[in-house]
Order: structure tokens, then sequence, then C-alpha cells
């Protein structure tokens, strides 16, 4: 049996006929034609319900985190949005201090405007989740590990017991993990989510997301539903685009977690710099446990702050050559920006600090790149 590293460098490795590509054709069609009997002898309907442009990326994603199903969205937040919408009104979603400011911001707006209820935990403090699952009966606690931008780790295995223990849904952020690292479904987790335009497609062209889920529930069934009532479905070039660039997930991931690992290590040194944020050092204080649910890497994203402050943060950022000053991350070239800026006026992050989505360009580039901008 192959690995999952060749199912997914292969595409799934269907040979389309009539030609025997080797890569799928795009199927561009919106509707299909019925039978006579009205049936619907392709087993399609309608692609708002399901493109056959989804099938090879949908099972590569769904045999990569272990799932039982999966679904692309035309973004990562069409993905989280669908979760929401498939709850009840009024649900309590428990959710992370830290997580990616977009999806933080989407649940704040939600909960102000009624449409859950929403309660905090510290990312790291265990009795501090368990606390926030029993104040009231909680129906969706959200994990984002390593979590943005100060890449604090999350013990998956008992934050999902706890979720167990409380009768509450657990839905996984993965992005920054990818399944190359991190297998969240595995330890009970019921859906994890991927901002696909971030590892997953990997070179800065295609939004989107998905999410797979462990078992066709209840909960899974009304996601399904939404994507199709809600809408945000993902085009049929950028399916096959997110296709083709998880066929070098492995290598890509790979080499971004080695750099990220050299710089923060070469960072961790440097007198400009008051701290490195990386899972994968032994300083970080999650590192054990993201070492113990983490296999072949921490990750290619890390963050540092800058001795001198906000000022010369944004100088350093100002000065880089190799890295791009762009947000996102995840993508095969390297980027570097002063989140606090990106976030506005509510964001959490410290003013000092720069987030490096770290690439796969040749790490001596990087650091030289850093070591002048930063000033030696
Ligand atoms: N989750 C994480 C961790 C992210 O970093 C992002 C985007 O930056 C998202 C979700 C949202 O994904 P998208 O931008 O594809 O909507």
């Amino acid at each position: 049996m192959p690995s999952l590293e060749t199912l997914t460098v292969h595409g799934l490795g269907r040979v389309a006929e009539p030609y025997r590509d080797i890569v799928p054709p795009i199927h561009l069609a919106s509707t299909f034609e019925r039978g006579e009997d009205g049936g619907y002898p392709g087993g399609r309907m309608y692609s708002r319900d399901g493109s056959p442009a989804y099938i090879e990326v949908e099972e590569v994603l769904r045999q990569l985190e272990g799932g039982t199903q999966a679904l692309v969205f035309a973004s990562g937040h069409a993905a989280a949005s669908a979760v929401l919408q498939a709850l009840q009104a009024g649900d309590r979603v428990v959710a992370p201090r830290a997580m990616y400011w977009g999806l933080r911001k989407w649940l704040l707006d939600l909960a102000e405007h009624g449409y859950i209820e929403l309660a905090f935990y510290d990312n790291v403090d265990l009795a501090d989740l368990d606390r926030q699952l029993a104040a009231a009966p909680t129906r969706l606690l959200w994990i984002e590990t390593p979590a943005n931008p100060t890449w604090e780790v999350t013990d998956l295995r008992a934050a999902i017991a706890l979720a167990q223990k409380h009768g509450a849904h657990t839905l996984v952020d993965s992005t920054v993990a990818t399944p190359v690292l991190s297998q969240p479904l595995a330890l009970g987790a019921d859906i994890v989510l991927h901002s696909a335009t971030k590892y997953l497609n990997g070179h800065s062209d295609v939004v989107a997301g998905a999410l797979i889920t462990r078992e066709d529930s209840a909960l899974w069934q009304r996601v399904r539903s939404m994507r199709n009532l809600g809408g945000a479905v993902l085009g049929p070039f950028e399916a096959w685009l997110l296709l083709r660039g998880m066929r070098t997930l492995h290598l890509r991931v790979r080499a971004a977690c080695a750099n990220a690992l050299q710089l923060a290590g070469a960072l961790e040194q440097h007198p400009a710099v008051a701290q490195v944020l990386y899972p994968g050092l032994p300083s970080h204080p999650g590192h054990a446990i993201a070492a113990a649910q983490m296999s072949g890497g921490f990750g290619g994203m890390l963050s540092i702050r800058v001795r001198a402050g906000e000022d010369a943060a944004r100088e350093v950022a100002a000065r880089v050559r190799v890295f791009k000053r762009a947000t996102s991350l995840g993508s095969v070239e390297s980027l570097i920006e002063h989140r606090a800026s990106v976030e506005g006026p509510t964001s959490r992050c410290p003013p000092d600090l720069l987030r490096l989505s770290v690439g796969i360009e040749p790490v001596a580039d990087l650091l030289e790149d850093l070591q002048q901008a930063l000033g030696v």
C-alpha cells in the first residue's frame, strides 16, 4: 500500500479516460443532464451541491487527515462560517484567547449580534478551559495550535478530552500544523479546519478552505448543507490549483520546518531580538507538548519581538530584501509582517512583534537577510 505522501504527490493518481491524462481534467460544468426518467445518471445535479472538480482534492484531504469526509470551500473563512452557521442560534462557542485574528473578529461579531454565545479560554491553561466549558452548556470548542501570532501550543489530547467530558464538539484549526505534522482527528477532534490558502496550496495564488470530519455526524450533515445553502463554493480552477499545490505539500512543509528551526535558533542569539516565539525551541513553554503531538517538525511559522520596540520592528520589516512584506503564510516564499498594524486597534498582538512565515528558500539567504535587516 503506497504511503499517504505518495498518494498526495500523485494527487490521488487517477488516470482520466479517454486520453489517460495523469493529471485530472478541470470539470467546469455548473449543471448536469437529467435522464429521461428524471434521475441523474451522472450522480450530479448542480455544482453548488458538489462539483466533480472537488473529487480528487477532497479525497486527498480526507485521507491526509484520516477523516470520513472532506469539503472544500471558497476560503478558510467560508469553511469556518459553514460550521458556525450549522450551529443553533444562541449555541455557546468556547474559543482560545490567541487565535487567527480574522476569525476571532468574526466570532466576536456573531456574538455581538446574538448568533452565538462566546467565551474565551487561555490556550495553554487546561484548568481555565475546564472552567469555561463547565460554566454553561457548550456546543463547540475551538482550538488553534500552534496559535497565531504567538504560537501557543494547546495540548490537543487533553483539551479534546475536556470537550468530550462537557459534551462539546471540537474543531481544530490546523492550518499552521498542516496534516503533515499533526492529525487532530486521530486524537478525537470532530472537525479539522484549514485555510487551504496557506500550506495546502502553498503558492500564494489560491484562496480556499477545507473541513475534514471524523464522523458523519448530525453537525457535519448541517455543515455540508451550509456549503450548498450558504453558497461559498470553490471554483473548479481553484480546486485544481489546490490539488496541484498539494502534490508538493510534504516537501514544502519539511523544508519550511527545517528553515524555521534554524532561523529560530540563530535569532535567539541575536542581540536585537528580545524573544523568539517558536514551538521548536526548547525555550518555548509549549515545546514538550508540541514535540509529543507534532511529528516531523514544528511548522514554518515563528515570531520575533524586537528589543528596541515597535518603531524598530517596523524598521526591520522595511529593510528586508529577500523576505516579502505581506500578510498570509504557508507559501514557498518567506513573508514578514508587523502583525499589530495589520490587525488594527483591536489587536492583542505585542507591537514589537514581527511574524515570519518561513518559506523554502536556502536558509543562508533568509538568515543573511534578517541579519542585515536587524543590524548586527
Ligand atoms: N485560520 C488561520 C490560522 C489563518 O491564518 C487564516 C488566514 O489567515 C484563516 C484561518 C482564514 O483563512 P482564509 O484567509 O483562507 O479565509
